[in-house]
């Protein structure tokens, strides 16, 4: 089969860990119970940042936010290295910019995730994934972002949704734990 994949809140911690590294920088603690709560992506109202603010000091991590110590999901590089071992084709599918592209390739690899040539996509805005995932046929896609999931559907694409206090309004299935992989996967094939 083929599995597709975004990376960001859907594979790693990357809006957990830059909630840590935004407390850092800017010498503020924040209780984690307002992270949880938090009904969009970004994070910044919660260090009183404006949209502007926010966005010039997510730019200005990018490279730590990418290139650092990222925690990956417990259990996805497993469940992605046993898929590879079987035999199926996977994709990896994110928005960053292309300009990251190398880099983060480097960084999967590096944290034991299966990458292949050819099979990562990025640097595409969120409503372009829609095309690429269409034109992979994929069987399974996961991602964590309203506005990803909003557009995919169709009768062999089975769309998962990586929980998060920002999509749980999103009707479909939910993956909150990478533990819960082949309970889902298995029970929609069967
Ligand atoms: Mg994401």
């Amino acid at each position: 089969m083929k599995f597709g994949f975004d990376i960001d809140d859907t594979l790693i911690d990357l809006r957990g860990y830059a909630f840590q590294l935004y407390q850092q920088k800017l010498g503020r603690e924040v209780g984690r119970e307002l992270f949880d709560q938090l009904n969009r992506v970004e994070i910044h109202e919660l260090f009183d940042l404006s949209d502007e603010e926010g966005s010039k000091m997510w730019n200005s991590s990018l490279e730590e936010l990418y290139y650092a110590d990222c925690p990956v999901y417990p259990g996805a590089v497993e469940i992605l290295q046993q898929l590879d071992r079987e035999g199926h084709e996977i994709f990896y599918i994110t928005a960053r910019g292309a300009a990251h592209g190398e880099g983060t390739k480097n960084w999967l690899k590096s944290q034991g995730f299966p990458v292949k040539d050819g099979h990562f996509y990025c640097g595409m805005k969120d409503q372009e994934k829609f095309e690429i995932i269409q034109n992979l046929e994929l069987d399974y896609y996961f991602d964590d972002k309203p506005a990803v999931i909003d557009t995919l559907s169709g009768d062999s694409l089975n769309v998962i949704i990586r929980d998060q206090s920002y999509n749980r309004h999103v009707e479909g299935l939910r993956l909150t734990d990478w533990s819960e992989f082949y309970h889902l996967v298995k029970s929609k094939t069967s």
